[in-house]
């Protein structure tokens, strides 16, 4: 089967997580109970605006969305393992795509607070 990467509008896609083509269930997020600084009191329920997970049917495992991007995990571009190749190697490859991901991600953040620094 053909892979399908997560994307905001789809119901189903291969999860980040497992690989697993399988449907994942949107829920909107809130906060439970947090501290508002402005007036010192603790407040329930309140929705965040744009932030959304989805949870897999295969793994459970969730994902997180944020204007409909996904920020967690940070997927990779980098090409993904042979079907054919050993599972032990896989997983070391794996490993090594998350890397590249988080160092361009983080490469990504600090290009931005320098240029605003200058
Ligand atoms: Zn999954």
């Amino acid at each position: 089967m053909e892979y399908v990467p997560p994307k905001h509008d789809l119901d189903r896609f291969n999860c980040p997580f497992c690989n697993a083509y399988a449907h994942q269930q949107w829920f909107g997020a809130s906060l439970a109970k947090y501290h508002n600084r402005q007036n010192g009191a603790f407040q329930h329920g309140e929705i965040i605006p744009d932030l959304e997970v989805k949870q897999c049917a295969s793994c459970s495992k969730i994902s997180i969305w944020y204007e409909k991007e996904m920020v967690f995990p940070v997927l990779s571009f980098a090409p993904r393992p042979h079907p054919d190749t050993p599972d032990d190697i896989t997983v070391d490859y794996n490993e090594a795509r998350e890397v590249l991901a988080n160092t361009l991600a983080c490469q990504g953040k600090i290009s931005i607070m320098i240029s605003a620094l200058w």
